[in-house]
């Protein structure tokens, strides 16, 4: 009995990573790979789960297996949207004024959709018209015409906690589990005047776990690089101050000793504090 024709017979389908695939693009696009599919690798089995989303990939703790005939599987977990580009920043603020205007309104929770438009390659925030919203919780239902749709992918479901904390529970737990493959979000703190002091989380469900994913994964907001002028400078800063920032140091250590009741006198010794340190005004 060959690979092929086991994976006809079962919902998971077994993948050996052999060198044809080059990469994981092709292996995840291959016709063989299901929505869910054990990966066997050079250096380990991988669980990876794909959709009209994207693919994400994560090793399957516990079970050690190794094969040097096959490709190597690095860096995981790997979640790869095929939704590009990724959405601006003006997306997001519209959500988090949304979710202001209700938290301002109502002090409730709230939910929105985030769908990506294959057609136009834009994303449309939705606003569920069902939702059953309670200071605590949310009953809702995703708008038909989104869901059904080819034409648009959900790419992200956000909900608001208003003034508290953003966390996923117990509740979002089971609900973010096992569903269809988007990235789960979650915002909290909007009782603060500035933008900058709202809260928020993004996730992803591995198919395993829950993987949590950096807020310039999920929104178009690229990593901006210092100009070397700057780093130069900076690193010359850092460099002069080399032996204070080492007293600095020492002193937060020895706060701490102190703090835990023990003999400060004995971690630090003050012969070498040079001697123009004690010319420097200090601010904090
Ligand atoms: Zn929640």
């Amino acid at each position: 009995m060959n690979i092929e024709k086991i994976n006809k017979t079962s919902l998971t389908n077994i993948i050996p990573f052999v060198s044809k695939y080059k990469n994981l693009d092709t292996l995840a696009k291959s016709k063989l790979a299901e929505f869910r599919n054990i990966i066997l690798a050079q250096n380990g089995l991988f669980l990876l789960c794909k959709s009209n989303f994207g693919y994400i990939v994560e090793q399957i703790d516990g079970i050690r297996y190794d094969n040097s005939a096959l490709l190597p599987i690095e860096n995981t977990p790997i979640v790869k949207t095929y939704c590009d580009p990724l959405p601006d920043l003006s997306v997001f603020n519209q959500i988090i004024e949304i979710f202001k205007y209700v938290h301002d309104k109502a002090r409730t929770e709230f939910l929105l959709n985030v769908y990506f438009d294959k057609i136009y390659r834009t994303y449309i925030i939705d606003i569920p018209e069902e939702q059953k919203i309670t200071s605590a919780s949310i009953d809702y239902k995703s708008t038909v015409e989104y869901e059904k749709d080819a034409r648009y992918i959900k790419y992200l479901q956000i909900h608001s906690h208003g003034a508290l904390n953003a966390f996923f529970s117990g509740t979002d737990d089971k609900d973010e589990k096992n569903k269809q493959m988007h990235i789960y979000g979650v915002v909290g703190n909007l009782d603060v005047e500035s933008i900058s002091e709202i809260n928020m989380k993004f996730r992803i469900w591995s198919g395993e776990k829950f993987v949590n994913i950096d807020f310039n994964k999920v929104f178009n907001a690229p990593k901006i690089n210092l100009p070397h002028k700057f780093i130069r400078k900076i690193d010359q800063i850092i460099e002069k101050n080399k032996s204070i920032i080492k007293i600095d140091k020492a002193i937060k250590k020895l706060d701490n000793f102190y703090i835990n009741g023990k003999s400060w006198e004995k971690t630090i010794s003050f012969d070498n504090i040079p001697e123009d340190l004690l010319l420097w005004q200090q601010i904090s």
